[in-house]
Formats: C-alpha cells, sequence, structure tokens
C-alpha cells in the first residue's frame, strides 16, 4: 500500500505545499510509503496555449524537486502521456499498479482540469481501493471563503480585498507541514515496487515543446529553477533597494539579500513599491510572477514574510495604497481575485467575456497588425520595447503589459483573445487567471474592467513608466540613438 501526492503545474514546490503536507502526514501516521506523480500532457500543454519556455520551467523545477525529495527519500515519478482525454485512467492504472491506497492533490481551477479530476475520482470510487482528496492551495484565502453579503462571489475588487484582508490577519496561517524523510530508507530503496521510481529521470524535453538553444540559456539566466531561487527573489524584494536602470535579466544571488536580510534597506523594494512600481526603466517589482504561477514558492509564504518583517505587533500590515507593503499586499489579492473568478465564473477559462453583452463584438482580423504587434513592429515605441521585452525575455513588466494589451484591443481593434493566447504562448508566467484578467480587464469586457471608453494613450503612459527612455533605448535599439525629453 502507499499514499501518492500528484504534484501539477501550479505546485512545485515542497515548502508549504498543502497536499504535499497531508500526503505525507498520512503517510507516516499509516506508515505507509510516499510518492510524487508529475504527468506531463502535451496536448494539455497544445490545449492551454502552454509556452515552450513554461514547459521548460517545469522539467528544470522537478529536476530541482527530485533533488530535494531524495535525501528524503521519497521518490519523484515523471511520466508523459497522450490522449490527454484518458489521463484519468493513466493515474488510476498507476495507482493501482503501486497499490496505492491514497491520492492527494492540489485543486486547479480551470473547467478542462476539474473535469479531469472529477473522472479521477469517479474511476477511483468504482474501483474502490483509492480515497482522493483534492485540497485548496493556490489562493492565500480559498475560492469560496470571501462572499458578499448575499453569498455571492465579489466581482470589484476593493470591496473583495476589503472583506479578504480580515481573512488574512485574523487566521495568521501556520506554514503547511513540509514532507518528513521517509523513515525506513533502506526498505523503500529496495522495495520491488518503490525501489526502481528513485532512478526515473526527468526528461530532458517534451517533443513540440524545445527551446532553441539561445532561448534556453536566455531563460536559465533569466530564471533559474527552485525553491530556493524564489526565496532569494523574494528576499531581494524585501530587503534591498532597486537599482535603476536595470530591465533584462537579474542575478537574485549576486544582490547579496541574505546579508540584507539583518539589516534590510529603508529604501527597499518594497519600501518603494507603491511609488516606483510603475517605472519600467529599473528593476522595482518583485519579478516573483514565474515562480507564484508555477507555485515554486506559495503566495502565502510571501505574504507571510511580509507582515513579520513588516506587520505590526498584531501581526497587521498597513494595507493602504499610500504604502509600499500596502500596495503590494493588494497586488498579490489581485492573484487571489482573478483565481477565485475562474472558480466562479467558469466561462472566463472557456474563451468568454465575463460581460457576456460584449460576447458579439466583430473585432478586427488584419494579420499583419497582429503580427507587427507581436513582433514589436507596430512603431509605437513603448509598444515595441515591451513586446521585445516578452519575447526575448518571457516576462514583460505589469504597467507594460496593460499598455500592450490595451494598444492590440482599442487602437488595433484585436480580439483580446488572440492577445491572451500570445501572452500565453510567450511568458514563462503564464497563468490562466491573471492572464485572463488582466486581458479582460484592458479589454474592458472583464470584471472590474476599465471604462470602455478608457483607452491608454502610449505615449502619455510612455512618458510616465519611462520618463528618460532608457525602458525604450534598450529594447529597440533602432532608437537607441534618440536623446531628449520628447517633443
Ligand atoms: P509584483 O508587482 O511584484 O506583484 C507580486 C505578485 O502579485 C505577482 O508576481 C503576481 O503573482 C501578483 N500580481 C501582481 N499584479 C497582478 C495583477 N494585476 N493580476 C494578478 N496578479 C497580480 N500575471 C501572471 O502571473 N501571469 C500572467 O499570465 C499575467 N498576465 C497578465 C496579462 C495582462 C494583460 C495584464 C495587464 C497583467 C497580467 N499579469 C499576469 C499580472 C501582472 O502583470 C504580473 O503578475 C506582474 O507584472 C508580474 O511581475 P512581478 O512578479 O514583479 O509583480
Amino acid at each position: 500500500d502507499g499514499v501518492v501526492y500528484w504534484m501539477r503545474m501550479q505546485d512545485m514546490r515542497i515548502n508549504d505545499n498543502t497536499a504535499l503536507s497531508l500526503a505525507s502526514e498520512h503517510a507516516q501516521k499509516a506508515g505507509l510509503p510516499l510518492l510524487v506523480l508529475f504527468i506531463l500532457s502535451p496536448q494539455d500543454y497544445v490545449a492551454h496555449d502552454r509556452s515552450a519556455r513554461r514547459v521548460d520551467f517545469t522539467l528544470r523545477n522537478l529536476k530541482s524537486m527530485q533533488e530535494s525529495l531524495s535525501p528524503l527519500n521519497i521518490p519523484l515519478c515523471t511520466f508523459l502521456h497522450t490522449p490527454r482525454t484518458t489521463l484519468p485512467e493513466r493515474v488510476i492504472a498507476l495507482l493501482s499498479q503501486w497499490n496505492a491506497t491514497h491520492l492527494f492533490a492540489n485543486i486547479e481551477h480551470e473547467v478542462d482540469e476539474l473535469r479531469r479530476d472529477i473522472k479521477v475520482c469517479q474511476l477511483a470510487k468504482k474501483g474502490e481501493k483509492v480515497q482522493c482528496a483534492f485540497v485548496h492551495d493556490k489562493c492565500i484565502i480559498p475560492p469560496g471563503v470571501v462572499k458578499t453579503k448575499e453569498g455571492r462571489a465579489y466581482t470589484v475588487f476593493s470591496p473583495f480585498f476589503r472583506a479578504w484582508l480580515p481573512h488574512l490577519e485574523d487566521k495568521p496561517d501556520p506554514l503547511a507541514y513540509r514532507p518528513a524523510p521517509q523513515a525506513n530508507n533502506e526498505s523503500i530503496r529496495s522495495h520491488d515496487t518503490y525501489g526502481k521510481l528513485f532512478s526515473m529521470p526527468v526528461p530532458e524535453v517534451v517533443e513540440g515543446f524545445e527551446l532553441a538553444k539561445d532561448d534556453a540559456e536566455q531563460m536559465r539566466t533569466c530564471w533559474a529553477a527552485g525553491e530556493d531561487i524564489a526565496k532569494e527573489m523574494l528576499r531581494r524584494f524585501l530587503y534591498t533597494k532597486s537599482r535603476s536602470s536595470q530591465m533584462g535579466e537579474v542575478d537574485p544571488l549576486a544582490e547579496g539579500a541574505k546579508e540584507a536580510e539583518k539589516n534590510p534597506a529603508k529604501d527597499s523594494r518594497i519600501g518603494k513599491y507603491n511609488v516606483a512600481r510603475d517605472k519600467v526603466n529599473a528593476d522595482t517589482t518583485s519579478r516573483l510572477s514565474p515562480y507564484l504561477a508555477a507555485g515554486v514558492i506559495s503566495a502565502r509564504e510571501c505574504i507571510r514574510a511580509t507582515v513579520v518583517l513588516y506587520g505590526n505587533k498584531n501581526g497587521k500590515v498597513d494595507a493602504s495604497r499610500e504604502t509600499g507593503i500596502g500596495r503590494w499586499v493588494q497586488e498579490v489579492a489581485w492573484r487571489d481575485f482573478y483565481t477565485h473568478i475562474v472558480a466562479n465564473f467558469p466561462r472566463v477559462s472557456m474563451g468568454r467575456p465575463f460581460l457576456e453583452k460584449f460576447a458579439d463584438v466583430k473585432w478586427e482580423t488584419n494579420e499583419e497588425h497582429l503580427q507587427a504587434w507581436k513582433d514589436g513592429r507596430t512603431g509605437v515605441p513603448i509598444v515595441d520595447a515591451a513586446m521585445r521585452q516578452a519575447n526575448t525575455m518571457g516576462w514583460m513588466h505589469n504597467r507594460v503589459r496593460m499598455v500592450t494589451a490595451m494598444y492590440l484591443v482599442k487602437d488595433l481593434m484585436i480580439d483580446w483573445r488572440l492577445g491572451e493566447k500570445y501572452f500565453m504562448e510567450t511568458l514563462i508566467d503564464g497563468d490562466l487567471a491573471s492572464n485572463n484578467g488582466g486581458w479582460q480587464w484592458s479589454a474592458s469586457t472583464g470584471v472590474d474592467p476599465a471604462p470602455y471608453f478608457r483607452i491608454f494613450n502610449p505615449y502619455t503612459q510612455s512618458q510616465k513608466a519611462d520618463p528618460t527612455g532608457e525602458y525604450i533605448r534598450h529594447y529597440v535599439p533602432e532608437l537607441s540613438q534618440v536623446r531628449g525629453d520628447g517633443p
């Protein structure tokens, strides 16, 4: 008999991982072996526009997890499965092959994933052998907890945040249990069924999702894998100050955040976040999104560390927009907000606008314009710089995500779904809830959106976000000789 934790693309960590903690606790108590299962499903990646960069990041994080789990005597086994329609049967077959009695996983809120997991539960029930537990983990406050007086989901952020915050403060959540080493390591490693799983390699690549050599190197430089790196990124945001003129990759290990932990900078990145966050020519935000999207660090841990460092003695932080700390907590709450929306309004993960009255808008279908936008060749400098940043780094600053999205939808009048798809295919931090939320905000079709008549002027946005033009000169070399304060 055994216990299986089924890890997915959004919970790739051992620390503070609800399903893994529960699985480990159960295995310890029952004296059963625990193993971690990961299934690569290329057809799902195609269906969900997963970028090759995100798939590569997944493989790199799997390797890192395997290295962390091995000393705990917990095997991590990675399988590749097609077609995606039979994935539930495959899971059940593996469980039966391993004689497993318990399956634990964190809930994924998107429609296809929910359907898949329901099928797994149904098959398990039929077989009467395996008990399944699918638990909440992605959000700081799980969907369904924060409700209006009428018991409905919030669809406007500000009241959502006001209702969300007390949950955070009332019940400082304990760190989910880190899996304990499996006892009796010899017998597990020499076990007929489990022993050979320790030597299962993580594939180097998933066919159809190969990265060009240069790109693979660039991704490794910009976004190293592993929980330690994610923690270092968090530390650097909490303790060290931003360096201007830093637009490309960052090396979190070189910034001395560990040292700064003893003596945090007064003007740390988080401290200045409310005033500096919109500047794209400096490295002012946390850059944690790839790690949060893949679950390499939990959002709970980010907030917990913030409260410990900057909260008052009652464990409360000043959550107003006027402080850097408060503003950051609010931004992280947007992630919860959009995930709650996906959980409560499944239509948004099926390509439909949240505001259904906009379902019949006739969008332009100019392929040339779309391609120029993708390539960063629109002739609008800030749009081009931002798209080129996305194309080279797999990441883009929030302000220019809004600027480029609005430009596609409201200047070129192209369907927001095409932009949403391109971001998913290009970014390393692609997350359905946040990406869809951001696109529908920009297109004015979503929850709490920009009103339809609000159209960003890319030039005034550019003056505010990149006042010296440094960001543009960095990413658009054609303009590298242009100087001055504009017209
Ligand atoms: P910080 O400013 O340091 O914020 C910390 C964390 O809070 C982020 O890592 C992220 O997890 C969360 N967060 C911040 N702002 C938002 C927001 N507006 N919505 C939801 N969560 C937020 N974010 C993604 O993680 N994946 C996406 O695919 C994605 N697509 C987007 C598409 C559009 C059109 C827009 C406008 C926004 C999108 N965002 C997305 C949200 C936001 O732009 C990024 O999370 C942010 O730029 C990441 O940088 P950071 O980690 O330095 O963020």
